[in-house]
């Protein structure tokens, strides 16, 4: 037994739904409002204890197991969410190798560690006498106690040691309280206190563990401002956001994520109910950081203070970090076989501060105040464009040559020359010259052709693998080109089809999408670690070559058994023609929709029967018109599926035809 289903064995859905929705018993159903969107008047949420399965019927329309459940309530990811399940239901999670299992150990203790120390400084911030002027500090920067309570604010003593036995006498060992990075290293040996004389502030994971610190200088001569924990086991300040575990949810729920330059200012916007606010780690935004952000929310906005936001160079790294982000492709074919094309669906904005304030006194102006200018934000690059226009003086030659030195090379980083071409004429139209001489001047820093971000489809990757080795009982096989056996379902055929042609999920998508039926989103599957997988598949399939081993990369380690069963599917195997897969993908989500539909309407229909057999009219009459309308939609469906059979039929007589002369 798999330790997913271990766990799904061990725990009650109704009770892990439980914690956060008040559910009532109906018939032998659970039924209560959905957390997902905002619904007071009918509960539009149900949970099938038989089934272990959830169900949305209102604005949301999900559903799926109790994984999915969690990995959407708390916005984990899906090795968040095993680790979270399985504590609770005490399944061990094992450790892949000895190696591993060391490294997980000495991780566990430093986290204990962190967390005792994190306590210690709260405690001396409460208690201590030599912590008078931290608390008036805090007062006056208006910080609640129950703020410093919810971020776990501390104090370190002015003092060289103090930490240092506090531990010792502790049992913990000079070289843990090194490991942690809370004493500084001299001559090799562990030294002194790290913090001294600092106000502290625990920084967490997404899971809320405190894995480092930010330390904020008391003394006016105390140099530097922030003192930050050193690089750890645990603490890697390129990859953390400061505030992301409790901004996750809400980040999620407004899809905007606003990024401000300091701990305070995100302590301060959390106490005024700016709650997806987080900081990067006063360095430069980092490409980590932003695939960390990425995935929870489309927008990403950077709220910089005046000269932050007036500085060239970090908003010229903005403006070619956004290269990095997910972008959409678009796919179409032509007499020359399937070309894509990329959209950017993400985007970094920029929201500049007014001269001298920070986020925190915009935010004393009302919450209405602060969104206003989060709402006002640019794009990065348009921000970078007049940043350096303003600077410089158009009516001279000297000044437009300025803009073009400064711009030219940024738009040169454009992967889309859709957009590259269209931001160069916008350009030559401002300054006033001419469009083919900015866009020669464009084509001038690099070699000719091969520029262009149109490319052929890839054929399927290689069979390469470079995964743990499967078990038996997953590695069923798949009869191509008929449609997936039994055993393997319609969730983990789609995904094994996208693993092994990366481009047929954007070709199939359109395909669909051309017939008025959305394209395949992580929301049509049911398992939690599908979702996951998923999301990482539509990543690596826009990459410009989607090699195996960068799938592995992006998916947790907890799902690359999964991943090798899945792509044991098209192993030893003749890769199909590119056609038949992207047809039987289209059909796939078709199916898959449809089942979906099929498995609603039985959910539906037990409800109608209950409700009739309780009287319970208005129920009733409410389950009725969603079989109704769902009725229509699967009658669309099908109408749907049996045209794209027609046209797939169409093209193989064709191609036999072919043959034949
Ligand atoms: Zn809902």
């Amino acid at each position: 037994m798999s330790v997913t289903d271990e766990i799904k064995a061990r725990l009650d859905i109704v009770d892990v739904i439980s914690e956060t929705v008040v559910l009532k018993k109906s018939g032998r159903n659970y039924t209560g409002f959905c957390p997902f969107h905002s619904n007071t008047r009918t509960p539009s949420f149900v949970v099938f204890p038989e089934t272990q399965t959830w169900r949305c019927f209102g604005a949301c329309a999900d559903g799926g197991d109790m994984f999915s459940f969690v990995m959407k309530r708390e916005g984990y990811s899906f090795k968040e969410t095993l680790e979270a399940l399985s504590k609770r239901a005490g399944v061990q999670l094992k450790s892949a190798t000895p190696h591993q299992a060391e490294q997980d150990e000495q991780r566990h203790k430093l986290l204990e560690l962190n967390a005792a120390a994190a306590a210690y400084f709260h405690n001396l911030l409460a208690g201590s006498p030599a912590a008078t002027d931290t608390r008036t500090y805090l007062a006056e920067r208006e910080i609640r106690p129950e703020t410093i309570a919810t971020f776990q604010l501390g104090y370190a003593l002015d003092e060289w040691e103090a930490l240092k036995s506090h531990f010792l006498e502790r049992g913990y060992s000079a070289e843990e309280l090194l490991a942690a990075g809370l004493l500084v290293e001299r001559d090799d040996k562990p030294g002194y206190d790290r913090f001294r004389n600092r106000l502290i502030i625990p920084i967490r994971d997404t899971r809320g563990r405190v894995i480092g610190f930010g330390a904020r200088a008391l003394a006016a001569d105390q140099m530097p401002k922030y003192l930050n924990s050193p690089q750890t086991v645990l603490f890697d300040k390129s990859n953390t956001l400061y505030g992301l575990d409790l901004a996750r949810k809400h980040i999620r729920q407004t899809d905007e994520a606003v990024i401000v330059e300091g701990y305070m200012d995100v302590i301060q916007a959390h106490q005024r109910e700016a709650r997806n606010v987080v900081a990067q780690m006063g360095t430069a935004l980092t490409e980590q950081q932003l695939k960390r952000i990425a995935p929870l929310a489309n927008k990403i906005i950077l709220a910089l203070d005046a000269d932050t936001a007036g500085n060239a160079a970090t908003v010229r790294s903005l403006s070619v970090a956004r290269q990095t982000l997910p972008k959409k492709y678009r796919a179409t074919s032509t007499s020359r076989g399937i070309e894509v094309e990329s959209h950017i669906e993400q985007e970094i904005y920029i929201a500049a501060l007014p001269i001298g304030q920070d986020p925190d006194d915009i935010l004393k102006e009302g919450l209405e105040v602060w969104q206003s200018l989060i709402d006002q934000a640019i794009p990065s690059l348009d921000y970078y464009e007049t940043l350096i226009i303003n600077n410089a003086d158009l009516a001279t030659p000297q000044g437009k040559s300025f803009v073009v030195r400064e711009l030219v090379p940024v738009y040169r980083e454009i992967k889309d020359n859709v957009e590259k071409t269209a931001r160069v004429q916008r350009l030559a139209r401002k300054i006033g010259l001419d469009e083919r001489l900015l866009l020669a001047e464009l084509k001038g820093g690099q070699p000719p052709s091969r520029a262009s971000n149109r490319r052929r489809a890839p054929t399927p990757p290689p069979p390469e693998h470079p995964f743990p080795s499967e078990s038996p009982e997953e590695s069923s096989t798949v009869a191509f080109p008929d449609s997936e056996p039994s055993g393997l379902g319609l969730e983990d055929y789609c995904l094994s089809l996208i693993l092994a042609n990366p481009t047929a999920l954007a070709t199939a998508n359109e395909v669909l999408e051309k017939e008025g039926v959305p394209g395949l989103t992580a929301n049509d599957l049911k398992r939690g670690d599908n979702r996951d997988i998923f999301k990482a598949l539509q990543l690596w399939a826009a990459l410009e070559t989607p090699k195996i081993e960068a799938l592995v990369e992006m998916v947790d380690e907890v799902l690359e058994r999964r991943l090798a069963s899945l792509a044991s599917q098209w192993h030893r195997r003749p890769s199909p023609p590119l056609e038949d897969v992207n047809q039987d993908l289209s059909t796939a989500i078709l199916r898959l929709r449809l089942q979906k539909l099929n498995e609603q309407l039985g959910e539906l229909k037990f409800l109608l029967r209950e409700a009739e057999e309780n009287e319970d009219l208005e129920h009733a009459r409410r389950y009725r018109e969603t079989i109704r309308e769902y009725s229509r939609e699967r009658k669309s469906l099908h109408d749907t599926r049996d045209a794209l059979s027609l046209m797939g039929k169409r093209r193989t007589e064709a191609n036999q035809f072919g043959q034949v002369v």
